[in-house]
């Protein structure tokens, strides 16, 4: 029990499930500590450069049956979804067969369907909450996201998906014709389907939203140390400090939310998790006459869509490879691609435009799952990390969960598929 321990919690990482985090602590009434090397939610975190769905049907894993039948195709294709830089195979040699065994059969997937709606239900309305209290509300879009089709073949490919979100209760709706025009008037006539999901919002700008969180930590009494943890001080099975470059942050509690870093902290923590870079890309094209209103996922090209004060943003992509290695800015002109038959009237400002490219970490697990859990070395660390493609989505009930955990109240939701030692067992 930890009802005589200080009411001390130190955070490491300032992007978006550290944010959340902090708040939350707070709101139960413990003093916070974010650690943070860079700008919270700054060009270095994954939480500044996605795709800016705030997505409660994200239901749906990237490891699905035939995944192995489609790779080959993409790795093939120049304007492919998908690569892998072959030079660092060696370190994905045990996570690649992982990811593709946890999509290897419906029921597979089905099974953890539940387990990731746990983690997305509410999300709008967390928020839409925050954003009020930090006064920023109008960095929420007005509308939310759809999914964009050619023709019906292309949706019908997706109606298992779409079966699935409508079990579990997700309101979506399905637009054709002038209802589809009226929803995306930029959008290409060549579209034929729109597939809306309702509880989604998106962010006009994902960075500035984590920098209003922050402001609104700080307000509430917050400190955010520029500094990066390296590790933890831990003796007789209890937390004393978390370890920084400039020095010991005495704590009682801390929560490991580092993205890509929470690897090697993990460790430290007795945890030896398989967390991998899914690296992706977004390009933004500076002043843009095209910005449509509703944030558009493209079936086909797998990339986002989306208008930001700084342009029309295009996310997407998946490299496998390093997190550190240099950035292939070839696969995010690929999103320009993809981009200039979506909005073919605005094809000269996309291919000429003034760009600008950013790529970032998404932190993944093989099964597509976020660690969110005790240490195994030590109860009074908490994980919350891996959140792959959709971390924007999945922090406000990760940052629920990892208070109860911190507070050892009954959790809301079950936090045993999250655990960080799944991994121990063959999935
Ligand atoms: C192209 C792309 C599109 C995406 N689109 C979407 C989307 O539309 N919807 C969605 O839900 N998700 C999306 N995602 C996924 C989402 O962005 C991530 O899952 C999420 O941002 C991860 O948040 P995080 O806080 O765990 O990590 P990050 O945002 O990466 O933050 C981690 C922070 O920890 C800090 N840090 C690292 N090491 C240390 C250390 N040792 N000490 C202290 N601090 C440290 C870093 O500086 C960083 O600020 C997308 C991702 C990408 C790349």
């Amino acid at each position: 029990m930890n009802v005589q321990r200080p009411r001390t919690v130190a955070v490491i990482g300032g992007g978006i499930v550290g944010l959340f985090t902090a708040l939350e602590l707070q709101d139960r009434g413990f003093a916070v500590q974010l650690i943070e090397p860079d700008q919270p939610g700054g060009r270095q975190a994954a939480s500044y450069g996605n795709g800016t769905w705030v997505n409660e049907g994200a239901i749906i894993p990237i490891s699905l049956p035939g995944l192995w039948k489609t790779v080959p195709g993409f790795l093939l294709d120049p304007n492919g979804p998908f690569i892998i830089r072959w030079r660092h195979l060696p370190r994905l040699l045990s996570w690649l067969p992982r990811f593709v065994l946890a999509g290897r059969s419906w029921a597979r997937v089905q099974r953890d369907i539940p387990v990731r709606a746990a983690l997305l239900r509410g999300a709008v309305a967390a928020y839409e909450a925050r954003a009020d209290q930090a006064g920023s509300s109008d960095l929420l879009g007005a509308r939310g996201v759809m999914y964009a089709y050619r023709d019906e073949a292309e949706f019908a490919a997706d109606e298992k998906a779409w079966a699935l979100r409508r079990e579990q209760g997700i309101a979506c709706s399905f637009h054709r014709g002038e209802e589809l025009r009226e929803l995306a008037p930029e959008l290409s006539s060549d579209y034929a389907v729109g597939a809306r999901i309702l509880p989604s919002r998106s962010l006009r700008d994902p960075g500035g939203y984590c920098a209003a969180l922050a402001g609104l930590f700080l307000r509430r009494g917050g400190r955010i140390l520029k500094t990066r943890a390296t590790g933890f001080d831990i003796a007789g099975g209890r937390l004393r400090a978390v370890r920084t470059k400039q020095g010991d942050v005495p704590c009682a509690h801390a929560v490991v939310a580092a993205g890509i870093g929470s690897g090697a902290l993990a460790r430290q923590s007795g945890d030896r998790v398989p967390l991998i870079a899914e690296r992706g890309y977004h390009v933004v094209i500076r002043d843009c006459p095209v910005r449509p209103e509703i944030s558009l996922m493209l079936a086909e090209g797998k990339l986002a869509v989306a208008s930001t004060p700084a342009g029309l943003r295009l996310a997407g992509q998946v490299e496998l490879a390093a997190p550190d290695a240099p950035a292939n800015w070839d696969r995010a002109r690929i999103l320009l691609h993809f981009a200039k038959r979506m909005f073919p009237q605005a094809s000269a400002v996309i291919e000429n435009g003034d760009h600008d490219m950013w790529m970032g970490n998404r932190p993944s697990t093989p099964d597509g799952l976020p660690v969110i859990g005790k240490a195994s070395g030590c109860a009074d660390i908490v994980h919350a990390f891996g959140h792959a493609h959709f971390g924007m989505s999945m922090s406000p009930a990760t940052a629920r969960l990892v208070a109860d955990l911190v507070t050892d109240g009954q959790p809301a939701i079950d936090p045993a598929p999250y655990s960080p030692r799944r991994f121990r067992l063959v999935a």
